[in-house]
């Protein structure tokens, strides 16, 4: 990969998203649609590169979309079927959230009832976000069921307000939770339990159930004939649609972050100064955290194999702005010597990198690029000094 991104000349950073895997994500995706009669939705909050959305929207269901920016995007890239959460919908993009969606999933009881008579009358799908309070996130920041979690009704307060409000599900056609993170249809099955247990007796009359994202159904491994199962299940036992809303899984090792060394200093042990930040550039590596591969670093296993160890900073004044330091692991082996000038491979960094990157310290957004499918690049944007401008 390296020795061609060279013959192509690449302009760094850049993010370049390979469509032949898109492409195989895809297939998978709609297979297990075929199978499972699952409608699949893309979740924009996860995977919304350009490059990639012709694709993505011509092949799958629909769109999920967080708000009305999202939702607007999904119209202009021609998903089928929008739908829109939002932990709390703001009064003035109602209106044009219900020109272009299609289901409005509303995350609590107040804002249903703010908002539900308006959005039936537009002939918009109406559910509710509800907490199954059952999860197995591995970091308390993506678990939405945790303690004091915003997201979704729990059982007992829905059970509250249906007290006072007995015409509360009046309208509603679909539940909605989210509970899971990068896990298998085994984590999909019990969190089904708990939301079966806690809010089956409201099955009854629903159109649609949808089940969130967090399926990592495209990693090597994943129990596709279980998930299959379990909708197909669903589907049967309450006459309902079921959505699942995958972002994550959609982008997943579709393409890598593109860097060039720009120095090498000394500091007991070489580090490589590179024109990418983990900080601005893949930040999911510094929250979630995990140490992102780089292309043609020696594994683990091979340690007597590597020659060359090296640590790889941005070219920011964070100190911490190097790879894999959240991690607790920041050094990277290597056979062969690095040097001014090379290209550097961050693996797996379309999904969740390009939606929540920043301009922080005045670094240059990474371009975005395609390969396609018959493997030419293609850029699809490229960035300069004034997205920074703009944006301060
Ligand atoms: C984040 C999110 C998704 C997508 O999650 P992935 O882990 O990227 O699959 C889907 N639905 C909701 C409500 C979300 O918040």
């Amino acid at each position: 990969m390296n020795e061609n991104l060279k013959k192509l000349n690449i302009e760094t950073p850049v993010y370049l998203c390979d469509l032949s895997k898109v492409r195989s994500n895809l297939n998978l995706l709609k297979s297990v649609a075929k199978k499972s009669g699952a409608k699949i939705l893309c979740a924009l909050k996860g995977f919304a590169f350009s490059g990639a959305m012709p694709l993505v929207s011509s092949e799958l269901s629909g769109a999920t979309c967080s708000g009305l920016h999202e939702a607007l995007y999904a119209s202009e890239c021609g998903f089928k079927q929008i739908h829109v959460y939002s932990p709390a919908f703001k009064e003035s993009e109602m209106e044009e959230i219900l020109k272009v969606a299609h289901h409005v999933v509303f995350n609590s009881v107040s804002q249903l009832l703010l908002f539900k008579e308006r959005a039936l009358k537009a002939g918009v799908s109406v559910g509710l976000r509800v907490n199954p309070e059952s999860s197995a996130s591995p970091v308390e920041a993506y678990d939405p069921c945790g303690r004091f979690s915003r997201l979704g009704v729990r059982e007992s307060a829905l059970k509250e307000a249906l007290g006072e409000f007995p015409n509360l599900l009046k309208g509603v056609e679909g539940l909605h939770f989210h509970a899971l993170c990068e896990e298998d249809a085994e984590s999909l099955e019990r969190v089904l339990e708990a939301f079966e247990a806690r809010f089956g007796e409201f099955f009854g009359g629903l159109k649609w159930l949808n089940f969130g994202g967090g399926h990592h159904i495209t990693r090597a491994g994943y129990n596709v004939k279980l998930l299959v199962k379990l909708v197909k299940d669903w589907r049967e036992k309450y006459g309902v649609e079921v959505f699942l809303e995958p972002g994550e899984a959609v982008g997943w090792q579709t393409g890598d972050l593109v860097a060039r060394v720009l120095d090498i200093v000394k500091n007991e042990r070489q580090i490589c100064i590179i024109d990418a930040s983990p900080e601005c550039h893949m930040p999911d590596t510094v929250l979630m955290p995990y140490r992102p591969r780089i292309k043609g670093e020696v594994a683990m296993m091979d340690f007597e194999r590597a020659k060359f160890c090296y640590l790889f900073g941005g070219a920011t004044c964070l100190a911490g702005d190097v790879c894999g330091v959240a991690a607790g692991f920041e050094e990277y082996f290597f056979e062969r010597e690095i040097c001014v000038g090379d290209l550097v491979v961050f693996e797996d960094q379309i999904h969740y990198s390009v939606v929540k990157n920043t301009t922080f310290n005045g670094v240059a957004l990474p371009h975005l690029a395609v390969l396609d499918e018959d493997g030419t690049l293609r850029y699809i944007k490229k960035f300069g000094y004034e997205e920074f401008r703009r944006r301060n």
